[in-house]
């Protein structure tokens, strides 16, 4: 254990700061070089890119974090210990600061040796991913970054990028300006104001004044190893559960594959404070932390991944494909996964996200019954979703209240479940009824709904809504390049007609690929697929069959066979 380190938050410091064996360090020698280092040298600054891994072979290494007033001591590496956390592997700029406080000599390797040294070494393997992990938890929980965010808790400004930043698991430190002291100083020393916050101070020199999540991306220089002109194998649009999955496999299995992502890491699941139902996390496990580690392990593998660009549209009647980014890029791939997932319709309620997974939610299955327990719930909505989700939480909830806007249930809802609901004591259909607020504190405690005829405001204490009124697919951008189903999902597969495949131009002699879409060597997996179950294990499923559907059809592309 290093007694120097500030880092304190983990019970087991030897796994965030281990010492490597004479045989561990003896494999990194034949990778990397071996340099001579002298008292006082700085081998890293904060802000370097293409920062090398750095193994302390004899001397110290002390590793510091430049702050406005100085510097703040983070760890001191001696003999067998090594400099590095994730932002390695996705050749990120240094956070921190690595300086010889004793003379002596290091082992230097650059990211590609690392990585290549990962992928193929098991035991290394284990003990740098667990240590680089630890490494960048502690500096989040710490708030040791390198930058500031000035804002205030109840601005939605200072929430998307206090969400961006976490989402992208970049540490960054929070001054409130209502409540920290010594703010005055802080926005002087910047010359900014209050009323300018949310503002972002990057490596104490740029000063970001409510900033898009796209110029946080460029200042903290997220998408700066990325070379654009590459010719990918495969591109993958959307980097939810499908795209970070499709990303994991293209990449374990020697593919050239860049994720493009219009915002963060982890789609919707990200935004799921508990998943229960995924296999292998019998106590649950947060959207964030699975779309973490699913983000660490595609960087492991050596993925790319562009944020904070979304894609604008898709070139298909051209190989390779085109797709193109906002800030007018293009890429070009063989393939193209597209995993843009869908995004449910919201109420117009300003606090709604405060409540989303502890009060309000998406899907009725067992899982939110269970959390309901026997009280009285709402389902907003008509079609045939809310009509299940009504009867299903009937069965459990104390009583369900059916909140549509229209007249009836008969345009939008099958007979028999409207049947059913009539025959329902359990439930009560509040025709032409919006609902308006939600309140509580950390949970949802009361709803206020309206009649839309009469105007009336109804206050009910009740703690749960599922929202059933659907889902939209995020493929305006595909602008008419593949066939969708009437509600603008991507059809895959058999779900193509031979008339469709006509129209589209299907260019090959085979039959659509499962996920495969209009396009040959254009597939969809995830929310975004018409007929998608809606679950994070099948999107991360489609995610890794489409790659082996990818690796067909550029053995056909390579061939000639098609
Ligand atoms: C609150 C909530 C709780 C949930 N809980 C559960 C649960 O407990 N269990 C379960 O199995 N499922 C749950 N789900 C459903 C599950 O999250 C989804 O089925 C799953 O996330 C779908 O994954 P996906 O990758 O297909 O799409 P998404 O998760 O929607 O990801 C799509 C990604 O594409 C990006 N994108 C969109 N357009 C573009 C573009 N033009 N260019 C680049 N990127 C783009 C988006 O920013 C997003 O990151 C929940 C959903 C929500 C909203």
């Amino acid at each position: 254990m290093d007694t120097n380190s500030q880092l304190t938050l983990h019970e087991h410091p030897e796994d965030i700061f281990p010492t490597l064996n004479a045989a561990q360090i003896a494999r990194f020698s034949a990778h990397g070089k071996l340099r001579d280092v002298q008292r006082g040298q700085v081998l890293v600054e904060q802000g370097d890119q293409n920062v090398p891994f750095l193994l302390v072979i004899s001397g110290e290494m002390e590793v510091v974090r430049p702050t406005i007033k100085g510097e703040d001591a983070i760890v001191v590496f001696h003999a067998g210990q090594f400099m590095g956390d994730v932002g390695m592997l996705s050749d990120r700029r240094s956070l921190v600061r690595a300086r010889m406080r004793e003379a002596g000599e290091v082992i230097e390797m650059d990211r590609s040796s690392l990585q290549e040294l990962i992928q193929t070494d098991s035991e290394l393997s284990e003990i740098l991913m667990r240590a680089f992990i630890l490494r960048r938890l502690e500096l989040i929980g710490h708030g040791w970054g390198d930058v500031v965010l000035l804002g205030t808790n109840n601005s939605s400004g200072t929430l998307r990028i206090k969400e961006f930043l976490t989402r992208n698991g970049h540490p960054y430190s929070y001054v409130d300006l209502e409540t920290d002291s010594g703010v005055q100083q802080t926005l002087d020393q910047f010359q900014v104001t209050a009323s300018e916050a949310p503002v972002l101070i990057c490596r104490g020199q740029s000063v970001l004044r409510n900033p898009t999540n796209q110029q946080v991306a460029d200042c903290l220089g997220f998408n700066e190893g990325i070379d654009v002109s590459q010719i990918r194998d495969v591109i993958v649009v959307g980097g939810g559960p499908a795209g970070l999955a499709a990303a994991v496999y293209a990449a374990s299995e020697g593919l050239n594959v860049l994720v493009v992502e219009t915002n963060a890491p982890g789609g919707q699941a990200g935004s799921s404070s508990k998943i229960e139902n995924y296999l292998g996390f019998p106590t649950g496990i947060s959207g964030q932390e699975l779309a973490g580690r699913a983000y660490t392990q595609a960087q492991k593998f050596g993925a790319k991944m562009m944020i904070a660009r979304g894609a604008t549209g898709l070139q298909c009647g051209r190989k390779p494909y085109i797709v193109e980014i906002e800030g007018g890029v293009s890429l070009q791939a063989h393939t193209v996964i597209i995993a843009t997932g869908a995004q449910y319709r919201k109420l117009p309620i300003a606090n709604l996200s405060r409540f989303e997974g502890t009060g309000v939610y998406y899907g009725a299955t067992f899982i939110e019954a269970q959390s309901c327990g026997s009280g009285e719930v709402i389902v907003v909505g008509g079609g045939n979703a809310a009509g299940q989700a009504a009867m299903f939480l009937s069965q459990t909830a104390k009583h369900v209240h059916i909140l549509i806007r229209s007249a009836q249930l008969a345009d939008t809802m099958s007979r028999y479940l409207i049947r059913r609901i009539e025959e329902n004591e359990a439930i009560t259909l509040h025709p032409y009824t919006e609902l308006v607020a939600l309140e509580g504190k950390d949970r949802l405690d009361h709803v206020q709904w309206r009649n839309d005829q009469t105007g009336a405001l109804e206050t009910h204490d009740i703690q749960h809504v599922f929202l059933m009124t659907g889902a939209n697919p995020n493929t305006l951008w595909l602008r008419g390049c593949l066939v969708l189903d009437a509600k603008g999902f991507v059809k895959t597969g058999a779900d193509l007609s031979p008339a469709e495949l006509t129209d589209a131009r299907w260019s090959v002699t085979r039959n659509p690929y499962l996920l495969e879409t209009s396009h040959p060597g254009v597939f969809a997996v995830g929310d975004v697929r018409s007929g998608n179950t809606k679950r994070v294990a099948a999107a991360v499923g489609e995610g890794s069959i489409a790659i082996q559907l990818v690796h067909k059809v550029l053995q056909e592309w390579s061939a000639h066979i098609v």
